[in-house]
């Protein structure tokens, strides 16, 4: 069926489930997921796995890793993925929240939350949109799966990693809901994460010229670091990239001590142009810095950081702290088609744009080379924020969005 004729039919069935939509955003939001303090997904998944079989989603299970997935039935071979993450971070300081962050309540048309903005509201929306398909005789053009997607706070794409790895899934397109402000996302810059250590040889702090001090090497490496920010590439969509050392550590046996080590930590932003490789490049060049002030006697290595928490289920699998930058040209069918589906869906206009946080795109697009898409609720200002929040008619409008875009997809 076509998007046009079939829109009728979903916004009636979506109008007719927004109570039980709100209610299970309500419910999510509830449960506790904060992967960066330690939670894990296992209930929010499980809530999530409830939903869809209450849908009537053609299939819905957990995968190995731990992922939960809502399948819909297509005409054509592959499948199109609909994906949020499940997981949250914590809310840090709770005075500067105006109620209890797992009670979620509704004013003046917004849900306030944890996780209302970032982005069980997304995962809501995708759920009914889902649902909508499997009530309706629609027969989208490939396979719909709705996934719920764990520890994307603290490593995102780590999860798709298995997903598109290990799944026999064959992925024509993937629609990340990160929070879009109702617009169309097609990219986004990505980053690394990486550290420096730098090895000295530890003496007496009385009789420092027996020892090697790698701080005074830290400190040119740092003093270079901060340099690099005039050097990196510029991109006239996605922006610049930018480096930043954010922690450094000390290997030392006492204050009375030269210290034996030390340890520079660096987040590092990538525009198009750069990635992991030229990350590695300029680093070498801080720490040349230092060479050339201290001679030979300094000595470096860089490393690209790993993530490898075992997830609920007790899957293990290692990722590198690389997610690529990723971009997907302006004229590309799915940048035209997911817009159009937005287009016609609201009313109201509708952008294309960049987001300025990183999402799982950078795996299955920056690594899979899955053509990939932004469009989720909310907006990227209230995410990791106190007293986070949703409009709650975006929640249902994206609803319909979701649906047309399984549709036709
Ligand atoms: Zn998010």
């Amino acid at each position: 069926m076509s998007l046009a004729d079939a829109t009728p039919a979903i916004r009636e069935w979506v109008a007719d489930h927004r109570q039980e939509c709100i209610e299970f955003l309500e419910d999510l939001v509830a449960i506790p997921s904060a992967t960066t303090v330690g939670d894990d997904e296992e209930a929010v998944a499980k809530r999530v796995l409830e939903e869809m079989e209450g849908l009537g989603y053609d299939d819905a299970f957990v995968d190995e890793f731990g992922n939960v997935h809502g399948v819909v039935e297509g005409r054509e071979d592959g499948a199109v993925m609909l994906n949020s993450h499940i997981d949250t971070v914590g809310h840090g300081d709770i005075g500067q929240w105006e109620s209890d962050p797992h009670t979620p309540y509704i004013e003046d048309g917004q849900m306030y939350g944890l996780g209302t903005a970032d982005m069980k509201c997304a995962m809501a929306s995708m759920v009914y949109g889902g649902g909508a398909l499997a009530s309706l005789d629609v027969a989208p053009k490939h396979d719909v799966y709705v996934t719920g997607e764990l520890m994307e706070e603290v490593s995102e794409g780590h999860a798709m990693k298995y997903v598109v790895g290990e799944m026999d899934v064959d992925w024509q397109a993937v629609v990340i809901g990160e929070a879009s402000e109702m617009d169309v996302k097609r990219g986004h810059r990505g980053r690394c994460e990486l550290r420096i250590d730098l090895e000295g040889s530890s003496c007496h702090a009385s009789a420092p010229e027996r020892g090697v001090n790698p701080l005074y090497h830290a400190s040119n490496v740092l003093e270079r670091i901060e340099e690099l920010n005039e050097e990196t590439e510029d991109h006239d969509f996605l922006g610049k990239g930018t480096v930043a050392a954010t922690n450094v550590e000390v290997d030392t046996p006492s204050n009375n001590a030269v210290p034996a080590g030390a340890t520079i930590y660096v987040d590092r932003r990538l525009t198009i142009g750069e990635n992991e490789e030229t990350a590695h490049g300029e680093l070498q060049d801080a720490i040349d810095a230092a060479v050339a002030e201290y001679g030979e006697e300094v000595d470096a290595t860089i490393e690209t950081l790993t993530f490898d928490r075992p997830t609920w289920t007790g899957y293990e699998l290692e990722s590198k702290k690389y997610y690529p930058t990723w971009l997907l040209e302006e004229g590309h069918d799915l940048v035209r088609d997911t817009y159009q589906v937005a287009d016609t869906v609201l009313d109201r206009e509708v952008e294309v744009r960049k987001w300025t946080f990183s999402t799982s795109g950078n795996y299955t697009m920056g690594v899979a080379g899955i053509p990939t898409i932004g469009f989720g609720p909310s907006r990227e200002e209230w995410a990791h924020a106190a007293n986070e929040r949703v409009d709650v008619e975006d929640v249902v409008r994206a609803c319909d969005v979701y649906a047309g875009l399984g549709l036709e997809l």
